[in-house]
């Protein structure tokens, strides 16, 4: 794990840092100097790592600086960076060429190995977790021939514009669009309700029941950070549905193959004996590729082009390269790897927590099988609003103390902390070894502590 050669670094610096100079070139012809929002630490402040090479849990930045890696791309990196088999695999298929547009070999094993492990009967692949939660939201409204999409105050699902979509002035009223450029019209048929409430789902369905054609939800949301389903809320929203004659998305885009070898479904539609009708997925099963997927029962899959009426297509989508490499991560996600993950996750989760409380930080370890993320609030956050207690303050100075000590935090208060199978004794020992410090700057930050 050498730091890069200084001679294939990109630019000479001087003593600029590489990272630095970098980014103000990127900022001259990209917006933000960035291709997704969060990348830019603009949560945090300071200058985002420009990555150079990462291996295992690891990753080296321009300046040849090394960082225990909790963002793994935000999910996708379950075996961790540069596993031997993935990459060959990779390689061998790249050897054999990149994209054709016709079918291929490694899509049908992928759909298969999809359709094994989780509730789908069908799967569609698609390239970005956004067009996945599209696609099954269009397929919806097509199979049911309704037009009016529930959806949760901080679930995401994709920059798709109907689900770019803020709760309008009362519960049971439309949304209102959650950012310029999308247009009214795209969320005055999406209903935003407060998440694990019941009793405004159920109103819901008392007031709109015969225009709803899908709930969606994330099956464990993560992207508010982790605020676990309440005990029956999944279920009551597939009784709901299936009441109704709506249609129940699942989103598993980031719990897919994550929170547990069979998704978030593994761990509540299974053991109680529910299934949704659609589920989303993306990130692990593209194995660091841009892959992602919709798939359900049967006869809803069915009504897709070409088989169906309902449109959707890519030109890239099922790209041998990208289904290869999410074929060969999710042969090799056995149980030992969640095993592993969730071993690993109880060791920084419980560091976490002691630093924070010796630092009198307030604070919440939050989970969801394997995936956790850490809020600093004192009270059990169920919902958006909850979630946004959290003292931004603190996390920032905590985010920066674990940077300079060589930890890669997501630049956000609320995220997922994500963990790889890479995540080996020398990896945790250096999350554990920076949480004092860091605990001890976010203390240091704020005025808001542990009340007793
Ligand atoms: N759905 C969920 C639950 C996600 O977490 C994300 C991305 O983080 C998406 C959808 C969108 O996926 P993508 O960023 O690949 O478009």
């Amino acid at each position: 794990m050498a730091a890069p050669d200084p001679s294939e670094l990109p630019i000479d610096t001087g003593s600029v840092p590489a990272s630095e100079s970098l980014f103000a070139r990127a900022q001259a012809v990209t917006p933000g100097g960035v291709n997704s929002p969060v990348r830019a630490f603009n949560a945090v402040g300071g200058t985002p790592r420009f990555v150079a090479s990462a291996e295992g849990a690891w990753l080296t930045d321009v300046d040849g600086n090394r960082y225990v890696d909790l963002i793994c791309s935000w999910g996708p990196m379950l075996l961790g960076h540069r596993h031997p088999e993935v990459e060959a695999a990779v390689l061998a298929a790249i050897g054999r060429g990149t994209s054709y547009g016709t079918p291929t070999v490694p899509e049908v094993e992928l759909a298969e190995e999809i359709v094994a492990r989780t509730p789908v009967e069908e799967v569609r692949f698609v390239s970005s977790g956004t067009e996945a939660t599209m696609s099954a939201i269009r397929l919806a409204r097509g199979f049911t021939g309704r037009d009016v999409i529930v959806k949760f105050a901080g679930c995401y699902h994709g920059h798709v514009d109907s689900l770019l979509a803020a709760a309008g002035s009362g519960l049971a009223t439309f949304a209102v669009p959650g950012t310029p450029g999308v247009p009214a019209s795209s969320t005055e048929l999406t209903l935003v309700l407060p998440y694990n409430d019941t009793a405004a789902l159920e109103a819901a369905f008392a007031e709109h029941g015969p225009r709803i054609a899908a709930v969606i939800t994330e099956a464990g949301p993560g992207n508010m950070g982790v605020v676990p389903p309440a005990p029956g809320f999944n279920r009551l929203i597939s009784t709901l549905c299936a009441e109704h004659g709506a249609l129940f998305v699942s989103d598993e885009v980031m719990t897919g193959f994550r929170a547990s070898k069979e998704g978030h479904w593994g761990l509540d539609g299974k053991v109680e004996g529910w299934v949704p009708d659609l589920l989303t997925f993306g990130k692990v099963m593209g194995g660091g590729f841009p892959a992602a997927a919709f798939g359900g029962r049967a006869e809803v899959m069915q009504a897709l082009s070409p088989v169906g009426p309902v449109y959707q297509a890519g030109t890239l989508s099922g790209n041998p390269i990208a289904t290869t490499a999410g074929l060969a991560t999710l042969r090799l996600a056995t149980d030992e790897v969640y095993d592993h993950i969730g071993r690993a996750a109880e060791v920084v989760k419980t560091a976490a927590a002691a630093a924070l409380t010796e630092a009198g930080v307030a604070h919440r370890v939050q989970s969801t099988g394997t995936m956790f993320s850490v809020f600093f609030t004192e009270s059990p956050v169920t919902n958006f609003d909850e979630a946004r207690t959290t003292d931004e303050t603190a996390y920032r100075a905590f985010f920066h103390a674990m940077l300079a000590d060589g930890v890669y935090l997501p630049p956000s208060a609320y995220e997922v902390w994500f963990l790889s199978s890479a995540h080996d004794d020398e990896a945790l020992d250096a999350i554990v070894s920076a949480l004092p410090r860091a605990a001890k700057a976010a203390a240091a930050a704020t005025d808001r502590g542990i009340t007793t």
